[in-house]
Formats: C-alpha cells, sequence, structure tokens
C-alpha cells in the first residue's frame, strides 16, 4: 500500500553501502523507519531528501515489516543551519529529543509543525539558539503529556504566589514555607514570577503565538537551566547532540 505524507528526516543510519534507514517524524503518522534504497552516489534521487534535517513530501509503501520510501520530493533542507555549528548542533539536539518523546499519530502533527516553526526561527536568525532552546523542549514535552504543574504550590495549593521553587524530577514547583516544613533532598531552582509565567505561556499558548514573547537576559538564562533540567529529569539521561551543544557554547 502507498500512502502519502509530509515529515522531516531526524536520524539516518547506513545498511549497506546504497541503502539507509531514515527516522522519519511524519505528519499523518508521528515517528516511523523507513527503508530509502539506493540513496548513495550523486545521481540518485533521493540522496538530498535523505540527509537528516530534510523536510520532504513523501511517498511510503507499507509493507508487511515497515516503511520503504517509494520517493521524496524536498520542500526544505534548512541548508543556512550548516552555516553555523552552534545552529546545527542545536538543531541536531531538538531531533535527538524529539525521537526520544516517540510522536504518535496523534501527536506527530502538532510536534511536526513545532519543529519546523523552530528550525525557520533559529536558521533565519530571528531569534536566539538561547531562547529557541527552552521553547522547544518545554512545547515538546508538553505536547508529549509531560507538561509540569506550575500553577500552584504541590503541598498547601497556594496560588499566584510570586516566588515558588521549581522541583525538575517531580515537575511541580512548592512554595516557601511548605519547603521549610518538608525538606525535600532533590534538585530545587528557585522560580522568580517572570519565568514562570514564560514557562506556563510556552506550555498554553497558540502554537501561531509561541514564540511573541520576550525575556530579560537574566530570566533567559534561568529559563534555559530550568527547562534543561526537566527535560533531562524526564529524559532520564544524557543527550550526545546536548553535550557537544554546551561544548561549543560554553
Ligand atoms: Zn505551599
Amino acid at each position: 500500500m502507498i500512502v502519502k505524507t509530509h515529515g522531516i528526516v531526524l536520524a539516518q543510519t547506513p545498511l549497506s553501502s546504497q541503502d539507509k534507514r531514515l527516522t522519519l517524524l511524519t505528519s499523518d503518522f508521528g515517528l516511523v523507519d523507513a527503508i530509502a534504497r539506493n540513496v548513495s552516489g550523486a545521481r540518485s534521487k533521493l540522496s538530498a531528501a535523505a540527509e537528516v534535517l530534510a523536510y520532504n513530501d513523501f511517498c511510503l509503501f507499507k509493507g508487511k515489516s515497515g516503511y520503504i520510501v517509494n520517493s521524496a520530493d524536498l520542500e526544505n533542507n534548512f541548508y543556512g543551519l550548516r552555516e553555523d555549528l552552534v545552529n546545527l548542533s542545536l538543531a541536531g539536539y531538538f531531533c535527538e529529543l524529539t525521537r526520544f518523546v516517540l510522536p504518535s499519530e496523534d501527536n506527530g502533527g502538532e510536534i511536526l509543525r513545532l519543529l519546523l516553526n523552530t528550525l525557520y526561527l533559529l536558521e533565519k536568525r530571528k531569534r536566539t539558539p538561547n531562547f529557541l532552546k527552552p521553547v522547544y523542549e518545554l512545547r515538546l514535552l508538553s505536547l508529549s503529556g509531560f507538561a509540569p504543574n506550575l500553577h500552584n504550590c504541590c503541598i498547601c495549593g497556594e496560588e499566584g504566589l510570586e516566588e515558588v521553587y521549581f522541583l525538575p524530577v517531580d515537575g511541580r514547583v512548592i512554595c516557601g514555607n511548605c519547603l521549610q516544613k518538608h525538606p525535600y533532598d532533590k534538585l530545587k531552582i528557585i522560580l522568580p514570577a517572570a519565568v514562570r509565567k514564560a514557562m506556563e505561556y510556552i506550555l498554553n499558548a497558540d502554537s501561531r503565538q509561541l514564540f511573541a514573547f520576550q525575556l530579560t537576559p537574566d530570566s533567559e538564562k534561568l529559563l534555559e537551566a530550568v527547562s534543561e533540567a526537566f527535560t533531562l529529569c524526564h529524559a532520564g539521561g544524557k543527550f550526545k547532540s546536548l553535550e557537544f551543544y554546551k561544548s561549543i557554547t560554553i
């Protein structure tokens, strides 16, 4: 059976000198692996479409043992990202993190739109890597069902507090009073109101308005640290691409 879908290549693995396995984030089927045949060599029609970050209009053959790429029309390869190692390595981290959350048929389309919009802003340098990284992480985790609860203290339930502590392992916040009464030995990060509001905005904003906010440099730095701590707690491990990105940006 032939199926059509839009999708971006998140990873590729060589299977032989000519064939590759592509990991695709598609609008209709979420995350899928598809075999691409005869992709090596300058004369291959699929060579450019099989590159990581290539966004294509795909025709896939769906067989008993999985998908095979029948044809792919390249729509965007985000070539400009390759001109800057920081931007390219951040894009690589977005790809690795996206694979980790296993987008499904239900949320794949929305996650694909989020990834394309983020890569566009990164490529065109309309927003900085420091801004785009936490926005992508938090929105992706939220779309994948891992949104933190920032609304009220997890012990006393009080809302609208000016300053709370964020508990990345639990994805919750706790107020200073409750923290004194209930000592907590895991990671906690103080969360000023501006950063909490930015996080709530990222989790809840209409997708067309997602990137339409500004933060002071200090708040942006804290947002990045909080978002990364939360992401790594939920990912339960490390990402090689993130380590590389950090090694060239610090
Ligand atoms: Zn409390």
